[in-house]
């Protein structure tokens, strides 16, 4: 006999396993390459001391990669889009959780070009760069920040220029 219950039961474990298939799918591909997230970009237009430098009342958790407006901006690895819509500080910002389960967060983008909930490559184009957000009184940019999904963990957010100065080399 099929009860309400076993229904739930039978619903609940096709989501666990999709979600398990899309994290083994993320996860195999986490070795393809990883790509800068803004077309075009230097070492130059970055600076190495981004991350932690000082803001009013916290220390920067991300990098300001500078370009002109209407740059793509593309994702650093394959991943999962988990939110993208309008935020106070951020403005437009595309959020992705990537194969190794660290959160990739876009922010101040001048237009969103993914879908929530959709699976993106790596150099695949999520937005354009902007100044949206608390960003309108700078010049146009990308802040990018890599955090862990445990906000209780005492180190939340990693310093992405190692990362970003690793992909330019490889180059
Ligand atoms: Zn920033």
């Amino acid at each position: 006999m099929i009860t309400k219950n076993t229904k739930r039961f039978f619903v609940f474990s096709i989501l666990i396993i999709f979600f398990l298939l899309c994290a083994l799918l993320l996860y195999i591909n986490f070795h393809q390459q990883m790509s800068f997230p803004v077309q075009g970009a230097t070492k130059r237009d970055y600076d190495q001391n981004s991350f932690g430098a000082p803001r009013v009342g916290h220390k920067h958790k991300g990098v300001d990669i500078f370009a002109p407006k209407g740059t793509p901006v593309l994702s650093l690895t394959r991943g999962f889009v988990l939110f993208t819509g309008v935020l106070k500080l951020g403005g437009n910002v595309v959020l992705i959780l990537g194969p190794d389960f660290r959160m990739y967060y876009y922010a101040h983008l001048d237009k969103i070009e993914a879908q929530t909930f959709e699976i993106i490559d790596s150099k695949e184009q999520i937005g354009t760069v902007g100044k949206t957000g608390n960003a309108r009184t700078t010049p146009p940019h990308l802040h990018f920040s890599i955090s862990k999904i445990n906000p209780f963990s005492s180190k939340v957010y990693y310093d992405p220029v190692p990362i970003l100065n690793e992909i330019l080399k490889a180059k």
